[in-house]
């Protein structure tokens, strides 16, 4: 495995890949790898010729008063990851390099950032899809693999691809959990013990959620009310936003049919964790994911 620093050594690198006819399968992190990450490494190994992994801490999608100072940074443990797992190139440039003095071109994938995570994160969306489309500018991967973890940010980029025609095929792959349904995240490393115990809440009332609605409940409201009567009983969590909404478009659905995302932010001491599932409901034939 091969590691990259400059954005012009990697433009002639993929320029190269290209010319050899090689299919390049690209994921895009921020480091700090585990099973959620590899996931989209292996799915990447197993269908393209080449794959490429990239760590970059992006600051554009950092608020002020956001962690971007603390998030964990681990290049070397995670280039051991991903040297076994068979990545051929690893892409990690500093900031200047992809932020280089007068950069002034940001991308907005307008209505898909407005809700959910958005205003609660304002500006963190443009800056995802900003680094995302350098990225793929600078690689030009074939396809890009995505976690369903971050199912707001990884539709956004499935649109900004249709949108801009990019010749790219995005991904998106189920998240991976800890044993107790936890999804896995970078961030789950800042949580003390205690709040390590009470984060998995989370997914225990998004998995209710998934079972009242099997059951034939179809009021959002309803399902609502289970998961905040859930949540409530562990006070070392404070929601953020729970919504249900339709996962292709986030408008809110106030009867719960068709293709459903249930999405959940909540803070656990310091730690700003995020959660979600999918559904679709089917006539007469509940069907989760
Ligand atoms: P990050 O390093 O947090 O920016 O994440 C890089 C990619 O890994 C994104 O596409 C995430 O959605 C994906 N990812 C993060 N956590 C998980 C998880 N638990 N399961 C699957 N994919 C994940």
């Amino acid at each position: 495995m091969k590691q990259i620093q400059t954005v012009k050594s990697m433009q002639h690198l993929a320029a190269r890949l290209r010319r050899q006819g090689k299919t390049v399968g690209f994921v895009p992190t921020m480091g700090a790898l585990h099973e959620g990450h590899m996931s989209l490494i292996h799915a990447a190994r197993k269908a393209c010729d080449i794959v490429i992994v990239s760590i970059f801490v992006n600051p554009t999608q950092f608020g002020p008063a956001e962690d971007y100072t603390t998030y964990p940074r681990t290049l070397k443990a995670d280039a051991a990851l991903c040297r076994r797992a068979g990545v051929d190139f690893l892409f990690c440039p500093a900031v200047k390099e992809m932020y280089p003095s007068g950069f002034q071109t940001f991308i907005q994938v307008e209505k898909l950032s407005q809700g959910l995570c958005g205003p609660f994160r304002p500006g963190h969306f443009r800056g995802v899809t900003t680094v995302v489309l350098k990225l793929f500018q600078i690689l030009q991967p074939h396809q890009a693999f995505f976690g369903q973890k971050d199912y707001q940010q990884s539709r956004i980029i499935r649109q900004m691809v249709q949108d801009l025609a990019l010749p790219i095929r995005v991904i998106i792959l189920p998240t991976m959990r800890e044993a107790d349904g936890l999804a896995m995240s970078s961030r789950n490393a800042h949580l003390s013990r205690e709040e390590r115990r009470a984060a998995s809440v989370l997914y225990q009332a998004l998995k209710l959620a998934k079972e009242r609605i099997r059951q034939g409940k179809n009021s959002s409201e309803m399902v609502r009310k289970n998961i905040l009567d859930l949540l409530h009983q562990e006070p070392l969590v404070r929601l953020e936003y729970l919504e249900i909404v339709n996962s292709e478009d986030f408008k809110e659905t106030k009867e719960i049919a068709g293709h459903i995302l249930i999405a959940i932010a909540a803070w656990v001491g310091k730690t700003r964790l995020i959660d979600n599932i999918r559904i679709n409901i089917r006539p007469k034939n509940a069907n989760g994911s």
